[in-house]
């Protein structure tokens, strides 16, 4: 891939005859065309006769043992960001006696799967990698790569000597509490009994694929497989491009999202043909990748990556701040909504919201202009031309996506919001063409809005052995989003009733520092059992419903296309604003969090010996 398709958005504002009215209206057309009864169920669930989708293609072999059935003091789920500053946070905490159970064959979770060509974290890294400092080590650019966060993934295992009773290979399949023993059993896909005095789940926040629900899906006779098990064996190459073997191959792509728009350019680059099946244009902005300056990082004081971390999430917050650290695609609208807010209060009537809704409409229409910029053919540029909000859809970041429609054996099928309409046994088939292929790429990302224990692979039994997803079929109901009466000793991982935050290890950096906290107390008090009161849980369930649906698409707003930000245009639902992060944003999530430690009285949970 080369650097010189780069171009830097213009920051003309608006044009003198830019028309507000005309535009919102454009961004309800396309919203309404998109929206469906199914919301999430227009998804197909990846198991039984899709179940191969979720085979590891990255172990040669198997790794062959006994079944387990010993105790240990904390069993973490998950070996990804989440487990490993779990890991992390437990060790300084003290705890010796840990175990992670991760069904990949090594730490990374997402980055463990996803080896994609072109995979690339899309938050900076230098506040993307958890424990920078604590670890002592520097990312080699803005924007690492795949190859380099899963390399650091197994760092971070060394250096908390996290692989020391780790289980690889290993997928829980059920979670049970013994009330008599006070112990959790966690029991696996290898035959596992394990128990656990306490248990933590970092299940991932897309860990699970899920694939489009296009009538005849399974009648296709080609190859399919999806990005996140990307199958090099079929496509040859690695994840920094020359998949040399679809040179002689028609291959198509379904799906836009922030995994279509890195892997793209690299299947253009060699396939025979590419198409592109497009529901809804992504906002593609600059992606600037540089090398790390030795000089700047040798500068940085401690404390500086929760600094930093902190910087960004009040910027992508909408919170002013006097400087803005990352100062890329994710900042650039707030540093839009400030000038403009300045400009307000200069003219004496500072309007929030219209000056809000101007300064998206600016950001918005330099990310369209920019697909003319990069891209030949007017029409195809137009399909190309996202009209929503935004941050109504997770933005990304790249250079060379939209230039890959330049190319002779690359063609985008817009489908008009409508998705692929058919798939027989040579291609897909849209608005009544027939594009025949050799092979199915399906970039369709993984689920969010499913039930918790469908996500996560397990349900997990509670007292009386009733489940967590019959308690939590009328709405979630926890505490801080962490834990909820009646699983005693378990602890969650995620956003919901928690907080969203652009930069999901931020918000494990607080999650776990909270969890290991209320751990330690634990252990320090010697409790058999840490459980959250009925009182506390109910008040702040109500406190997530009063805040309104924590937006997670916040900045996005109404007039939003549908997506996962916002549970496929579904958000308003009963059970989705109750299941919503904290309305109040991740800045106050976390200071609750904080105040409620150092107050230190542990209100609203109940230690028992
Ligand atoms: P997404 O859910 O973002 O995208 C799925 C894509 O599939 C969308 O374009 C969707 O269209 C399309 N699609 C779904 N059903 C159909 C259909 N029936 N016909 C045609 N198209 C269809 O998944 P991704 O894997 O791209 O990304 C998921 C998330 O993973 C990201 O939002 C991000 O949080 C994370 N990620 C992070 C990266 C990073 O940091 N570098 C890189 C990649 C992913 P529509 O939009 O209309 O629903």
């Amino acid at each position: 891939m080369t650097a010189s398709t780069e171009k830097s958005n213009t920051g003309q504002g608006l044009p003198d005859n830019f028309d507000p009215e005309a535009m919102r209206a454009r961004y309800s057309e396309e919203r309404e065309k998109r929206l469906r009864p199914d919301g999430n169920e227009q998804y197909i669930e990846v198991k039984d006769d899709f179940a191969h989708y979720l085979d590891d293609p990255y172990v040669d072999t198997p790794v062959k043992r006994e079944p387990l059935e010993d105790e240990v003091e904390v069993v973490v789920i998950g070996g990804g960001f989440g487990g490993l500053q779990m890991g992390a946070r437990l060790r300084q905490a003290g705890v010796k006696d840990l175990r992670i159970i991760e069904k990949g064959g090594d730490f990374g979770g997402t980055w463990y799967w996803n080896r994609y060509p072109g995979a690339q974290c899309d938050v900076e890294s230098y506040i993307y990698l958890p424990l920078l400092e604590e670890v002592g080590y520097m990312p080699k650019e803005k924007y690492s790569f795949a190859k380099e966060i899963l390399e650091y993934s197994r760092k971070l295992g060394e250096h908390f000597d996290l692989y020391e009773g780790a289980l690889f290979q290993t997928e829980v399949t059920d979670l049970r509490w013994d009330e008599d023993s006070g112990r959790w059993i966690v029991s696996t896909d290898r035959g596992d009994a394990l128990r656990a005095r306490f248990v933590t789940m970092a299940n991932g926040p897309l860990n699970r694929p899920k694939l489009p629900g296009i009538p005849g899906i399974q009648n296709f006779k080609g190859h399919t497989f999806h990005t996140s098990r990307w199958d090099y064996e079929y496509t040859g190459g690695g994840p920094l491009g020359g998949l040399d073997r679809l040179h002689d191959k028609r291959v198509a792509v379904i799906g836009t999202g922030a995994t279509g728009i890195q892997c793209v350019p690299f299947v253009g680059e060699t396939a025979k043909q590419l198409y592109v099946f497009q529901r809804t244009p992504s906002t593609v902005d600059v992606r600037g990748n540089q090398p790390t300056d030795p000089e700047w990082a040798a500068a940085l004081k401690p404390g500086w990556q929760k600094h930093r971390m902190e910087n960004f999430n009040g910027l992508v917050s909408g919170v002013p701040q006097t400087q803005d650290l990352v100062d890329d695609g994710w900042t650039d609208l707030v540093g839009k909504m400030i000038r403009r807010f300045r400009e307000a209060v200069q003219d004496g009537s500072p309007d929030v919201p219209a000056i809000l809704e101007m300064a998206n409409f600016e950001k918005m229409t330099e990310i369209r202009d920019r697909v003319d910029e990069l891209v030949e053919d007017p029409d195809v540029a137009e399909k190309l031309k996202p009209y929503y909000r935004m941050f109504c859809k997770r933005p990304t970041f790249n250079d060379d996506f939209l230039p890959t429609f330049n190319r002779p054996n690359v063609e985008l099928v817009d489908t008009d919001g409508q998705g692929v309409d058919r798939i027989t046994e040579k291609g897909l088939v849209v608005k009544g063409v027939e594009y025949e292929v050799d092979c199915i790429i399906f970039a369709t990302g993984f689920e969010v809005g499913t039930s918790y224990a469908r996500r996560a692979g397990y349900e997990i039994h509670g007292r009386d052995g009733r489940t967590l997803m019959e308690k939590w079929e009328e709405g979630m109901s926890s505490l801080h989003g962490m834990q909820s009466q009646n699983f005693p000793n378990c602890f969650i991982m995620h956003m919901f009733q928690a907080a969203f935050t652009a930069n999901y290890p931020h918000l494990l950096e607080e999650l776990t520092t909270h969890i290991a906290y209320i751990l330690g107390e634990a252990i320090k008090r010697d409790a058999k059992v840490v459980e959250v009161s009925q009182d506390a849980e109910a008040a702040w369930v109500k406190t997530i419903v009063e805040k309104g649906a924590g937006a997670m698409g916040a900045l996005g707003g109404p007039e939003c296309t549908p997506g996962y930000y916002n549970n496929e245009g579904q958000d308003r639902e009963p059970t989705a604003v109750q299941s919503a992060p904290y309305g109040g944003g991740s800045i106050e999530y976390f200071k609750l969090l904080e105040a409620w430690r150092k107050e230190g009285q542990l209100a609203g949970i109940e230690f028992s010996s």
